[in-house]
C-alpha cells in the first residue's frame, strides 16, 4: 500500500522562513574584539532576501551556480547559508586555511561563481583570486579597500555588501526545489591527494539537522545559546547554524577570535549553554581558566569532536569547572554527525565515565557496522575491531565529480570511513585510530590515539601526538611528540613510566622528543603527516628510551 502522505519537499527555505519568523526573536551574536554585534533571526530573514535578489538581480546567479565564502563565523556567513541554498544555488564553503593553491584547486573544481568574502581575508583572497578561473564576481563583506582584488584580477567585478544590499526587498519569493539538489558544498581537509567534494542535499540538511536537534544528540531548543567555534568553512560548522534555525537556539559566532582570552571573554558576556569545536580549542581554554578567574556558569556542555578527545580533558573540564565534555565523532563525508556519547539512562560514575570517553551512539537513520581485514562482516561485540562502514540519508554516494564511488572510498554501498575500532552491542562506539595512523609493530597493532590520551593524562603534558617510525626490528615503532606545559618538565623516562601502569610494555615508545607545539591541519587537527614527515627529514632531536 502506498502511503497517504503529501509529497512535501524539505527545503532550506522553509528553515529560513520558520526559524526567522517563529523563532524571529532568537540572535546571531558576532564577536567584534571587545564586544558583540546583534542580528536577530528576523533580520537574518531579510538580509538573506536581499542578498538572493542582489546575486539573482545584479551578479547573475541563476539555476544551481555555485556561491562560495571565504569567511569566519559571523552573521554575514549565516545569511549567506541561508540566502544561496534557498534561492536554488549552491553555497560552498571556502576552507580559508586550505594552502593558496588548495583553495583555488577546490574554487575551480566547484567551478564557483560568487566569492563572499570576509574583509580581513581580503588579502588571502587576492593571493589566490588569479587562480580562480570561473569567478566573476567578488562581495566584501565589511568596510576594507577592494584594490587589492581589483588589482590581483581586474576581470572580475568587486562589490560591497552594503551597497549591493541597501535597496533590495526584505521579501524572497523562495522557489520550489528538488529535495534532492544539492544545497551546499563541503570539500574534505584530507592531507593526502586533492580535497574532494561532498555536496550535500536540501534533504539531507533537514534530516541532519533535526538529528543534532534532538536531545540524545546535542539536545537544542529555544533556550540554547551556542558558541559555535567550529568553522562554518568545516562540515558546515557541524550542522549548528541551521539546527538553530530549526530550534531557535541563539548562536554566539567567534569572527576571528579563537584564541583562549577572547573565548573566555565571549563566555563571560554572552552566556552560551552550548559550544563545539575540536579538542585543541578546549586544551587551550582549559589552560587559560585555570590560571584566569572567568564567568563560565552559564556553559553546561561542550560538544567535542574532530579528534579523539582525551578523557583528561573531559574529566579537568567537569571536575575543575563544571562543564560537560560530550564526545561526538563525525566526517564531512557525512554531513558531518556521526555518533554522540550520552552514557545511558541509569547508568553512573566510572562506568558513566567509560561511556563517555566513546565516540558514542550511532543515531537511528545511520547504520554502521564494522568490517574485519578479510572483508567480512565483524559482531558488534565491543571487542573485535575493523574498519567501520556507513550508510544513510546523510551520507555521501561518492564524491562530486566522480560517476562511480571510488572503491577505495566506498564498498557495496557503504562509505568507507577509514577509522578503525569496535561497536558494542548497545550500539556506542569506539575508535582505536585511524586505518593510516595505527602502529604496525611487529604482527600486531598499537593505537597512537590510546598512547596520546594516556600521555595527555599526565600533568606536566598539553599534548602528545604519536606516529609510527620505521623500526627495523619490528617494522614500526612509535614516535611520542610531546608537548609539555608552561613551567613543567618531565623526562621521557618518567612519562614512559606514567605509561607503564596503563598499557602492555611492548606498547610503549622508545623514541621520545619534545616539541614547542603539534603541528595542525587546516582544521585544527594533529597532522600526523607532517610530524612522520619531520621526523623522516631528521629534523626532530629523538631522545631513545631503552627498557631495563
Ligand atoms: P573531517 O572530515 O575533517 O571532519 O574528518 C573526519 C575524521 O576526523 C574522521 O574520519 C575521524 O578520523 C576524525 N574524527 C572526527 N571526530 C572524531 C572523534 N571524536 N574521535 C576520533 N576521531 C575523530
Amino acid at each position: 500500500m502506498r502511503s497517504t502522505m503529501m509529497d512535501f519537499p524539505l527545503q532550506i527555505a522553509r528553515i529560513l522562513e520558520h526559524g526567522s519568523t517563529v523563532h524571529g526573536r532568537a540572535e546571531v551574536v558576532t564577536w567584534t574584539g571587545d564586544q558583540s554585534r546583534r542580528m536577530s533571526y528576523t533580520e537574518v530573514g531579510a538580509q538573506a532576501a536581499r542578498l538572493a535578489h542582489a546575486l539573482r538581480d545584479d551578479l547573475g546567479v541563476t539555476g544551481d551556480d555555485r556561491v562560495a565564502t571565504f569567511m569566519w563565523n559571523n552573521a554575514e556567513h549565516l545569511v549567506a547559508y541561508f540566502a544561496v541554498p534557498s534561492m536554488g544555488a549552491v553555497l560552498h564553503t571556502l576552507n580559508i586555511r586550505l594552502f593558496p593553491d588548495q583553495v583555488a584547486y577546490v574554487a575551480n573544481h566547484a567551478e564557483d561563481k560568487v566569492v563572499l568574502v570576509d574583509s580581513t581575508l581580503l588579502p588571502l583572497l587576492a593571493n589566490v583570486l588569479p587562480q580562480m578561473s570561473t569567478v566573476r564576481h567578488v562581495v566584501v563583506v565589511g568596510g576594507a579597500d577592494p584594490q587589492p582584488l581589483v588589482a590581483a584580477a581586474p576581470n572580475v567585478a568587486v562589490h560591497a555588501w552594503d551597497d549591493l544590499l541597501r535597496d533590495k526587498p526584505e521579501r524572497y519569493d523562495w522557489p520550489e526545489v528538488d529535495e534532492r539538489d544539492a544545497a551546499a558544498l563541503c570539500y574534505t581537509s584530507g592531507t593526502t591527494g586533492h580535497p574532494k567534494g561532498v555536496a550535500y542535499s536540501h534533504r539531507s540538511i533537514w534530516l541532519h539537522s533535526m538529528q543534532i536537534c534532538a536531545a540524545e544528540a546535542f539536545g537544542l531548543g529555544p533556550t540554547s545559546r551556542v558558541l559555535t567555534i567550529v568553522p562554518m568553512f568545516h562540515a558546515m560548522a557541524w550542522g549548528l547554524p541551521y539546527a538553530a534555525f530549526m530550534s531557535g537556539a541563539s548562536l554566539i559566532m567567534p569572527d576571528r577570535f579563537l584564541q583562549a582570552q577572547p573565548i573566555a571573554a565571549m563566555i563571560a558576556a554572552e552566556r552560551p549553554t552550548l559550544g563545539g569545536a575540536v579538542p585543541t580549542i578546549w586544551t587551550d581554554l582549559l589552560s587559560y581558566l585555570d590560571k584566569n578567574e572567568v564567568d563560565t556558569s552559564s556553559l553546561k556542555e561542550v560538544i567535542v569532536g574532530g579528534s579523539a578527545c582525551p578523557p583528561a580533558l573531559m574529566h579537568a573540564f567537569s571536575e575543575r569547572h563544571g562543564i560537560e565534555i560530550i564526545h561526538a565523532w563525525g566526517m564531512t563525508e557525512m554531513s558531518p554527525l556521526g555518533s554522540v556519547s550520552r552514557p545511558p539512562a541509569g547508568v553512573t560514575g566510572d562506568e558513566a565515565w567509560a561511556y563517555r570517553y566513546t565516540q558514542g551512539r550511532i543515531p537511528a537513520p545511520v547504520a554502521a557496522r564494522i568490517v574485519a581485514p578479510d572483508g567480512s562482516v565483524a559482531p558488534a561485540d565491543g571487542r573485535t575491531v575493523g574498519e567501520l562502514e556507513v550508510r544513510g540519508p546523510w551520507v555521501t554516494a561518492r564524491y562530486l565529480g566522480e560517476d562511480e564511488p571510488d572503491p577505495e572510498k566506498f564498498h557495496d554501498g557503504w562509505l568507507r570511513t577509514g577509522d578503525v575500532g569496535t561497536l558494542s552491542p548497545d550500539g556506542y562506539l569506539t575508535l582505536t585510530d585511524r586505518a593510516k595512523d595505527v602502529i604496525k609493530s611487529g604482527g600486531e597493532w598499537i593505537s597512537s590515539v590510546e598512547l596520546e590520551n594516556a600521555l595527555m593524562a599526565h600533568p606536566a603534558v598539553l599534548e602528545a601526538c604519536v606516529v609510527g617510525v620505521p623500526d627495523e626490528r619490528w617494522g614500526e615503532r612509535p614516535l611520542a611528540a610531546v608537548v609539555l606545559r608552561e613551567g613543567s618538565s618531565a623526562k621521557p623516562e618518567e612519562l614512559r613510566d606514567f605509561l607503564a601502569g596503563k598499557l602492555a610494555r611492548w606498547q610503549l615508545p622508545e623514541r621520545w622528543v619534545f616539541i614547542d607545539a603539534v603541528p595542525k591541519t587546516s582544521v585544527g587537527k594533529f597532522d600526523k603527516k607532517a610530524v612522520r614527515a619531520r621526523h623522516a627529514a631528521g629534523a626532530l632531536d629523538v631522545t631513545t628510551v631503552n627498557y631495563p
